[in-house]
């Protein structure tokens, strides 16, 4: 049999080895299912995961990648037929588990949600783990009762992978967006996904009051740090801001105040062990409320070969949208 080809992980004394390698049916390990992955991508965790910053690779060797979407080639699961079509998301992936920088995938039927009908396995990898985690973000404001009738809704990190989908998800399902980013020069691009608004981030990243004049009835917020910290001190009265990420620091000086005074709620939002109905809910609205329309101007092909170069570049910021890399016959 062919080899596989896939990006591995290995722990030695030195610190995380990461290698192209070539490997057997064998190094696959366990699993009721197989599938032939069509599509990966690079997420900041993967970059964290790739370059050690945060040990997010728990065992060795591994195959590394959060997220891949292809084709059950084998299943010995009640859950899948050969030919579904799957997107795995966390659960592990990368971590404790193999992960999709890698031909073929054996693992647990357990962690794969059956694609939409109309998403692709190429739109599930732009949208990846970071646009499955901008869709819970705004299930979660939902759930809260933020409707676009409530005033502004403001998306930090806007120019990265989960800022960019929900800029277009929000826009779509009729919020008033505005975008805080870095990157002005990306003004224009995210207007055009739907933003109404753009701010520079240093409004948000320094240390700033307590209590703040009110501007946002609710936030996604993916950065962590001071630019958090501002958008609690920010939001209007019962205001609501989710928080996934740490693009800015995993610190949060922030005080009890906006919470104590304007009723405000900080609701985390994880991806990596979110339940199956919840995964399954949010892969069915990205379907029904994404503009996949916008997916191509939002991501770019990445070779497999480019992958191990590119996890330090997404730390740095230097990565602009989704990249998408194709598994399809790699050897
Ligand atoms: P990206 O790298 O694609 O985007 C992050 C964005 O944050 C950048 O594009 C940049 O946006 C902004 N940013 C970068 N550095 C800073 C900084 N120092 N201060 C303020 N803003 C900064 O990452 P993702 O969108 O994929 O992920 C964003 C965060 O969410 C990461 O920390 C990631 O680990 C986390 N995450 C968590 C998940 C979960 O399950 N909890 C799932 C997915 C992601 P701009 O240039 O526009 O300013």
């Amino acid at each position: 049999m062919a080899a596989i080809r896939a990006l591995v992980a290995t722990r030695r004394d030195s610190g995380l080895e990461v290698d192209y390698r070539d490997l057997s049916d064998s190094d696959l390990g366990e699993g009721d299912v197989e599938v032939a992955v069509e599509y990966t991508t690079l997420n900041f965790k993967d970059g964290l995961a790739m370059t050690d910053a945060i040990p997010i690779v728990q065992k060795s060797p591994l195959i590394l990648g959060i997220d891949m979407a292809g084709t059950i080639t084998a299943s010995d699961s009640n859950k899948f037929r050969v030919g579904d079509r799957v997107v795995l998301n966390g659960y592990g992936a990368s971590e404790t588990r193999n992960g999709g920088y890698t031909e073929r995938l054996r693992t647990s039927s357990d962690l794969l949600v059956k694609l939409p009908q109309s998403i692709s396995t190429r739109e599930a990898m732009a949208i990846g783990t970071a646009g499955y985690t901008a869709m819970l973000s705004v299930l979660r404001l939902e759930r809260l009762g933020i409707s676009p009738d409530r005033g502004d809704v403001l998306v930090t990190g806007a120019s990265g992978g989960v800022g960019t989908t929900a800029i277009s998800l929000l826009a779509k399902l009729g919020y008033r967006v505005t975008a805080s980013t870095g990157r002005m020069e990306e003004e224009a691009f995210l207007k055009s996904l739907g933003a109404k608004q753009v701010i520079h981030r240093d409004e948000l990243s320094s240390p700033g009051d307590p209590m703040q004049s009110t501007r946002w009835a609710a936030a996604v917020d993916s950065c962590g740090s001071h630019t958090l910290a501002n958008v609690l001190a920010q939001l209007d009265y019962n205001g609501v801001v989710t928080a996934c990420g740490l693009a800015q620091g995993t610190d949060l000086a922030a005080t009890v105040l906006p919470f104590a005074l304007r009723n405000v709620s900080l609701l985390g939002v994880d991806s990596v062990n979110a339940p199956m109905p919840l995964r399954e809910q949010a892969w069915s609205r990205l379907e029904a409320d994404l503009d996949r329309s916008k997916l191509d101007s939002l991501s770019f092909d990445l070779p497999f070969d480019q992958l191990k170069k590119a996890g330090p570049e997404i730390l740095a910021g230097k990565i602009r949208g989704r990249a998408i890399v194709s598994m399809r016959s790699q050897s």
